[in-house]
Formats: C-alpha cells, sequence, structure tokens
C-alpha cells in the first residue's frame, strides 16, 4: 500500500466499460460491431435472455450457444474451446455469473492461441503466457458478485488436482464489460447474499491489501459506501432498483481494484477450499470474512500496532456503517452482523471437515493472494479461521 503522492502504480481494465438499466439490449449491436460468428456463452438456463439471442440473429449474427453448469472446470472449458472452433467464432459474448464470464474468457483466448488449455494453466499445467490478444470479447454479468467481467484471469477448477486455478492474462481483459443491474433482479435471496459477500470481500481486501494504490484507493471507498448501504435491502427486496444498482457497482469496482491491487486471506483460502470442498465461491468468502478481518485486526494490533493498515480497517467500519467515529473492531462486528442477517451457512454443510481443515491451512498458507494480506497469519491463526467458519 502506498499512501505518499509519488506512489508509482498501473492500473488497467476492459477497453470500454458500459453501465446502466436496460442496456443489455444494445449487446447485438455492440456484437454485429465487432464479429459475425458469435459463440454465446451463457449458464443454465439460456433461455432466460432470449430477447437478446434472438436479437442477435435480427442483426444477421450467426450464433452457437454453450451453456455452462456450475464453477467450470478445465473439462468445461475444453469442450467449449472445441465447440467454438468447430463453429468458426469470431467473436465471444457471455452473459452470466462469474462461472460464465470467466468461461468465456478462456475461450476467446483459445479461438487466437494454438495449443491446449493446460498450455496456458498456472500450477498445474505449463504456465505458458498467451501470444496474441483474445478474440472480440464481451462480458455481461448477471450476478453482482465477481466482477470478472474486468478482471485479468480466469478461475477454472481441476478436479483431478482438488483445486482452482486461474489463467492470467492482460489478454483476458475483456473488449467490452456491460453492466445492466436489471439482470441482477432476477437472483434469488440466497445467491443476493454469497456473490454480495464475495464483492464486499473483493473490497475489502483489495483496500487493505499491500498493494493498494491511490486509484484502487477511491474506487474501494466507493464500492464499500454502496454496499454498505444496499446489500441488505437487495437481499430483502431483490426488486429494489437502487439496491441492486449500488451492488452491480459494487461489484464491478471490487472486480477493478481486485485486479490492480492484490486480494488477501479470504482468498488465499478460497482456491484450495474451492477444489476440496463444494462450497460455491462467494459462500466461502463470505463465511470466512469476519474471521479473516478478526484475525488480521488483532495480529495487526499485536505485531505492528503502528501500521497505517489498522487505520483503514477504522475506515472500512466508517464507510459500511456510515458512523464517522466508527473504528477496526467495529468494522469486524458489523460484518458479523451482515453474515447473520444474510443468513450465511457453516463450511460444516459444505464437507470442511476437522479431517480437511490442515491440509486446507496449509494450501492456503502458499497461496498467491495471501502475499497481499496485510499481515502474515501463522498456521495456527489461520486453523482457528477454519474451525470458525465451520460453523
Ligand atoms: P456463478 O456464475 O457460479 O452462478 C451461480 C448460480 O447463479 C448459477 O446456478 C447461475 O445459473 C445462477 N445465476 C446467475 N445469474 C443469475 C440471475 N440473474 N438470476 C438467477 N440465477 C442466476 O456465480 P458467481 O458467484 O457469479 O461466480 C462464481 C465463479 O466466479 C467462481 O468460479 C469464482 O471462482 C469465479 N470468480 C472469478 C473472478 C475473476 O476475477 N475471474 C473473481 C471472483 C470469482
Amino acid at each position: 500500500m502506498s499512501d505518499e503522492a509519488t506512489a508509482i502504480f498501473e492500473f488497467a481494465t476492459a477497453n470500454h466499460i458500459l453501465f446502466g438499466p436496460g442496456l443489455a439490449e444494445t449487446v447485438p449491436g455492440i456484437a454485429a460491431g465487432l464479429a459475425s460468428r458469435v459463440f454465446l456463452v451463457a449458464g443454465g438456463t439460456p433461455e432466460r435472455f432470449g430477447s437478446i439471442w434472438s436479437q442477435m440473429t435480427a442483426e444477421n449474427l450467426a450464433c452457437e450457444t454453450f451453456s455452462v453448469t456450475g464453477e467450470p472446470t478445465t473439462d468445461t472449458v475444453q469442450s467449449a474451446v472445441t465447440s467454438a472452433r468447430a463453429f468458426g467464432a469470431d467473436g465471444v459474448v457471455a452473459i452470466g455469473g462469474g462461472s460464465v464470464i470467466d468461461t468465456g474468457k478462456a475461450v476467446a483466448a483459445m479461438l487466437s492461441n494454438d495449443g491446449q488449455l493446460l498450455d496456458y494453466l498456472e500450477v498445474v499445467g505449463a504456465g505458458r503466457p498467451l501470444e496474441h490478444p483474445s478474440v472480440p470479447y464481451i462480458a455481461v454479468p448477471t450476478t453482482a458478485g465477481t466482477g470478472a467481467e474486468v478482471t485479468r484471469n480466469a478461475v477454472l477448477s481441476v478436479p483431478e488436482h482438488r483445486v482452482k486455478v486461474s489463467m492470467r492474462s492482460p489478454f483476458l481483459l475483456p473488449q467490452v464489460a456491460l453492466v445492466d443491474p436489471v439482470l441482477t433482479h432476477s437472483m434469488p435471496a440466497e445467491l443476493t447474499a454469497s456473490t454480495g459477500l464475495d464483492a464486499l470481500t473483493q473490497l475489502i481486501e483489495a483496500f487493505v491489501s499491500n498493494k493498494a494504490n491511490p486509484l484502487t484507493d477511491g474506487i474501494c471507498r466507493e464500492g464499500l459506501t454502496r454496499a454498505g448501504r444496499s446489500l441488505r435491502r437487495a437481499f430483502e427486496d431483490g426488486h429494489d432498483t437502487g439496491a441492486r444498482a449500488d451492488m452491480a457497482l459494487a461489484s464491478l469496482f471490487s472486480g477493478l481494484a481486485l485486479a490492480n491491487a492484490k486480494l488477501g486471506a479470504v482468498h488465499g483460502f478460497a482456491g484450495p477450499l474451492g477444489g476440496l470442498i463444494g462450497a460455491p465461491h462467494g459462500v466461502i468468502c463470505g463465511k470466512l470474512l469476519p474471521y479473516v478481518m478478526e484475525a488480521n485486526v488483532q495480529a495487526l494490533r499485536d505485531r505492528a500496532p503502528e501500521s497505517p493498515v489498522l487505520g483503514r480497517f477504522d475506515d472500512v467500519a466508517r464507510l459500511l456503517s456510515d458512523d464517522a467515529q466508527a473504528d477496526a473492531s467495529d468494522a469486524v462486528t458489523w460484518i458479523q452482523s451482515l453474515c447473520e442477517t444474510l443468513r450465511m451457512p457453516g463450511l460444516r454443510d459444505y464437507g470442511l471437515t476437522d479431517e480437511v481443515v490442515p491440509a486446507a491451512a496449509e494450501k492456503a498458507r502458499k497461496a498467491s493472494s495471501m502475499k497481499g494480506n496485510p499481515v502474515e497469519l501463522t498456521v495456527a491463526e489461520l486453523t482457528a479461521i477454519l474451525e470458525a467458519a465451520s460453523s
């Protein structure tokens, strides 16, 4: 983190970001300006976006649809790439949650780069850099959540290694990120809760990370204010247009921040845990968030009481609660109370047993996101976080 005016940083994002209620209708026209044979990636119910698909045909675009159910595995993506190559796609449009958007990113990259997916994957593959820019790619999120429409990685699970890994490249940034909050109105309360907590986690971790910069700071502050006033409201009433718009912005901002600052211990856990247990990414993040915040604040007070990050946790509390007197401990309490309101389930329900905890703590300790955490947590602290999050 650098609070100095002389900070050196870079900021990269999608070529073009469009935000607004109702803008999803413009996707076919935008696609027609970028491609002629479009590979459409959607979730389990592509018919939800039937009018957009039919407008694609009206724009004389040749289309092939691919449906992604669940979080994407390397097999999911390999099968999508095979289908897109056979179709001769020269552009990709993905409309869905982070799972769909990440699949679209990997497909758009593999359409312009030779070889197999594994050649380009970190940890389990050769980790080769992509050589060529992706084919034109339009990412349209339907959860308010991941911010994946503006990040330069695609998260894929590798069941045979029981781990989630990322494909990473600046070429994975979409040509167009189009965020239409109306698309999120159909999310049920449970999904609103887990995806909203994912966005909140990304904003908090990027804000206190040791790679934060003045631009990500501004973005995080705005995102935290919006999530603080609107996540409960969106959970209670999915058709509250103001709350849905705030959360769509909070998610977008969380993606902008995470792509340009590092994350922290919650995401250090999320990669290994996502491979070891079957919990959705947002549930893992939301459940761990209050315990990781509590451990970070305590560890900083014990081992680095002069750290400016403690002041940042005070800021988190003030931005979320709109209380100018709130401090770091209040930030933890505020998030704990939010998780109770949102009825976050314990990770034991998804298979986080006592036997899994040591392996998860050890793998998390070595995860790349852990390097962005503002203080190094011990194995004992990591283990205590997992035990608390299991119930
Ligand atoms: P998701 O895409 O897995 O979707 C979860 C469920 O919600 C699916 O069943 C889907 O069909 C449904 N859904 C999506 N939109 C809906 C809507 N509007 N109405 C009703 N149902 C809807 O969930 P997610 O949390 O958006 O994405 C999770 C994935 O994103 C994970 O694989 C995670 O690792 C990844 N991720 C990627 C990044 C990145 O920067 N690339 C960042 C965070 C998370």
